[in-house]
């Protein structure tokens, strides 16, 4: 069938693709593909046709290609990384979103996609208990979320420097230090590149166990240094060990020394929605930006994050555009202002969706939830001879080391898990241990399931001990 007018009126694709997408979302698909033959050729390695193919047919091949190498980060026993489940509230909006194709630029692109993000920024702001004069950005994820930050964060440090970078930009400008945990996330060195910063502007400094800050060396650091502005960049819930930093002492030294407080708070940020547990995060709300993702704990479908800015003037400064073409609007707000993109997803819809859906308490059950049973497994697993849980449970985040008779039998822990199909977790090397990680972040995670959880690997150990005894 050729490519014609009538494509556009293929609406059998997407019945097909509701159709496809309740099967997948109601099956028992395996978790690791890894599973699969790599080297194999995929399904999706076809010759590109002369003339196009029926909409229906290329989504049923799609569906066919993509089945064997999907990886099950919407069932419960995904915890390999830190990834949500794509709420079906948040799905279902992302449909419309993709129907509607709205470029959520700007307000006059699409007022119901400003509209959207301003309501859902005000809530965001309302749960995670921030300032509520602070902006925020709906960006792909929290590295993009800590580069719209810290180019707030960069622009504002030099002003107060003296320093005009919008006139002059980087060029002579006064020495900037950053200082940053040396276990921070990955993504945050990289964005710091981006934004023109190097190693020699970059303090790493010493961590403690749980690779958060050691205060004292930071101080010290800081007092050390004879720069004219700074940048900190805290953390929120530490990739491996889940841990926070004393917000408290690190945003009075940023007091102290004029320097500008972010935090990483990719996923821990979300524990500001428990009552209960948000004592974790005490006075995170003195910082100057913060970036979070939606994608992670508050399960918003791929790709979502925001970048929030204490200083709304600082942050529409560093990221909106002008151009004649371009409305300056005041009272109303255009998207683009807030993030480094001009055209891009209405990301709106699928927050507000999710939200709502899950309602305040929902989003306080979920996380208090996942923290529960973080720590119901740890306290299974530590009492079994050979089992090491290597951090202090704060949130969602577990390490454990697996030796029986100097034998590390970590990795085949995990391999035997992965085997299940029902399970899907991994490991990585930290501070010269291999260390299986538990990520416990999906939504459909429910009690009953870690129950099931803990005993399977209690099992598993005490077998897989036994028989290398
Ligand atoms: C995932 C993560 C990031 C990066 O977020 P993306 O959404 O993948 O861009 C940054 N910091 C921490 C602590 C994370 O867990």
């Amino acid at each position: 069938m050729s490519a014609d007018p009538d494509c556009f009126a293929a609406n059998e694709a997407l019945e097909l693709a509701a159709q496809l997408a309740l099967e997948y979302r109601s099956g028992a698909a395996a978790l690791d593909p890894g599973a699969a033959p790599r080297a194999e050729a995929s399904g999706f390695d076809i010759p590109l046709p002369r003339r196009g193919r029926e909409a229906r047919k290329v989504i049923a091949a799609l569906d066919a290609a993509a089945r064997p190498g999907l990886t099950g980060s919407t069932k419960p026993g995904f915890m390999g990384w830190v990834i949500g489940g794509s709420h079906p509230a948040g799905i279902a909006a992302d449909w419309l979103a993709a129907t509607w194709g709205q470029n959520a630029c700007l307000y006059d692109s699409s007022p119901a996609a400003a509209q959207a993000e301003a309501a859902s920024a005000a809530w965001l702001l309302d749960v995670l208990d921030l300032p509520r004069e602070a902006s925020v950005g709906f960006t792909t994820g929290a590295t993009m979320a800590a580069f719209t930050a810290l180019a707030a964060a960069r622009l504002a440090v030099l002003e107060r420097a003296g320093h005009d970078f919008e006139t002059k930009g980087l060029f002579g400008c006064p020495e900037v230090a950053i200082y940053i945990s040396d276990d921070g996330h990955v993504t945050n060195y990289s964005v710091l590149r981006y934004l023109g910063f190097g190693d020699e502007q970059i303090r790493r400094i010493p961590s403690l166990a749980d690779g958060t800050f050691d205060c004292t060396a930071l101080e010290q650091a800081m007092r050390s240094d004879r720069v004219e502005a700074r940048i900190v960049i805290a953390q929120a819930g530490q990739i491996m060990s889940g841990g926070f930093d004393d917000f408290t002492r690190v945003s009075a030294l940023c007091r102290e020394f004029g320097a500008w407080l972010h935090v990483d708070g990719a996923f821990g940020l979300w524990v500001r929605a428990s009552r209960r547990l948000r004592h974790i995060a005490h006075n995170i709300d003195l910082a100057d930006s913060w970036s979070v993702d939606g994608h992670k704990w508050l399960q918003i479908p791929y790709d979502c994050g925001f970048a929030i800015v204490r200083d709304q003037r600082c942050h529409r400064r560093a990221m909106a555009m002008q151009a004649g073409y371009l409305p300056d609007m005041r009272d109303t707000r255009n998207n683009a202002d807030f993030v480094p993109e001009l055209s891009r997803r209405a990301r709106g819809f699928a927050v507000w969706a999710v939200m709502q859906s899950m309602g305040r308490l929902g989003i306080e059950r979920m996380v208090e939830e996942h923290c529960n049973a973080t720590h119901l497994l740890a306290q299974s697993l530590r009492h079994l001879p050979g089992v090491d849980v290597v951090n202090t449970v704060y949130l969602n985040q577990l390490a454990v080391a697996f030796t029986h008779e100097d034998a590390d039998l970590t990795e085949m822990v995990a391999s035997h898990l992965n085997a299940t199909g029902r399970y899907f977790v991994r490991t990585a090397d930290w501070r010269g241990r291999k260390l299986l990680r538990f990520s416990i972040t999906c939504g459909a995670t429910t009690d009953t399931f870690i129950r099931s959880l803990v005993g399977d690997v209690e099992r598993f150990w005490l077998d897989l001990a036994r028989r290398a005894a």
